[in-house]
């Protein structure tokens, strides 16, 4: 089936739908993006990405082009359009396509935002193996620039980091910034100690994940204690459990921390528990 996407306005065959040379995105990487889970034909915690899309606009002075209920509409249109039972919609806004290319920043007036949609089948989402078997990650200094807090286009950093760990035979690298890990290339990271949950806190150092909030809100109801506070690799090493989370991937365990194997290589019941409840609670508030 060829896939039905939004460019500008338009639903358009995947084929011909078009985007200008001179896009600041394609040339600069000007641009931001979200991408929402679809879990039985719903949006997974669709407020919280569209919160997160504005305040990344904002933080770029790039105009929001789209009211929340036309954000919404357009997503559910996609979801029905290419039957999308579960997956993901991928969005993205970047500040237009001027003629030339200028470092200064088009005038808005005459440069509108491009906007572009699609969606990403994903049978049985929820049910990744991975998370029966837990991932392995190694960890990567973390070279990234100091705005991590702003989700832009400009991934090519966690790309790499992501085959560095394909490479050494693992699934994802745990970026290292002074001695303490930051995130992962794409998701927040954490561990598990006794009945603490420690993830770094919220600061333009990593990106202020969605699923985060939320597993972390679950977390405090379930009488776990949240620890916000920077965590190095020799104590994840020595924790009961670690895990993931982003949009996509939910809470994913890891089982492995550059060589060392946590909980005999088993994911941990921590972390099994803040995924069924994740899962649980966010299929139930779905829109
Ligand atoms: N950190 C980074 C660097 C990411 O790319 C992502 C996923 N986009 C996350 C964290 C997780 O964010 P979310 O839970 O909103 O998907």
């Amino acid at each position: 089936m060829t896939r039905t996407v939004y460019v500008n306005g338009e639903y358009l065959p995947e084929d011909q739908a078009k985007v200008s040379i001179f896009d600041r995105a394609f040339l600069m990487s000007d641009g931001v993006y979200e991408v929402t889970s679809v879990l039985d034909g719903k949006l997974i915690d669709f407020g919280g990405h569209l919160k997160r899309l504005a305040r990344s606009l904002s933080e770029l002075e790039i105009r929001n082009p789209l009211s929340d209920d036309e954000w919404l509409a357009i997503h559910r249109a996609l979801v029905a359009k290419n039957a999308i039972t579960d997956g993901l919609v991928y969005l993205q806004v970047t500040r237009g396509a001027p003629g030339d290319r200028d470092f200064a920043w088009p005038d808005p007036e005459t440069c509108p935002p491009t906007v572009v949609l699609f969606t990403q089948n994903k049978p049985g989402l929820a049910d990744s193996p991975a998370a029966k078997v837990g991932m392995k990650v190694i960890s990567i200094e973390d070279i990234r620039w100091g705005r991590r807090d702003i989700k832009t286009v400009q991934l090519l950093y966690p790309s790499m980091g992501k085959m560095m760990a394909k490479k050494a035979g693992c699934d994802d690298a745990w970026l290292v910034e002074d001695g303490a890990v930051t995130e992962g290339t794409s998701n927040n990271a954490y561990i598990v100690r006794g009945n603490q949950i420690i993830t770094r806190q919220l600061s333009n150092d990593i990106l202020h994940g969605i699923t985060r909030a939320a597993v972390l809100r679950f977390a405090r109801e379930a009488q776990m204690e949240v620890v916000e506070r920077p965590f190095t690799i020799a104590e994840a090493q020595a924790a009961d459990e670690a895990f993931i989370t982003s949009a996509s991937a939910f809470v994913m365990p890891v089982v492995e921390i550059d060589g060392a194997v946590l909980g005999g290589g088993q994911p941990g019941p921590i972390t099994a528990r803040l995924r069924e409840i994740y899962l649980d609670e966010m299929r139930k508030a779905a829109i």
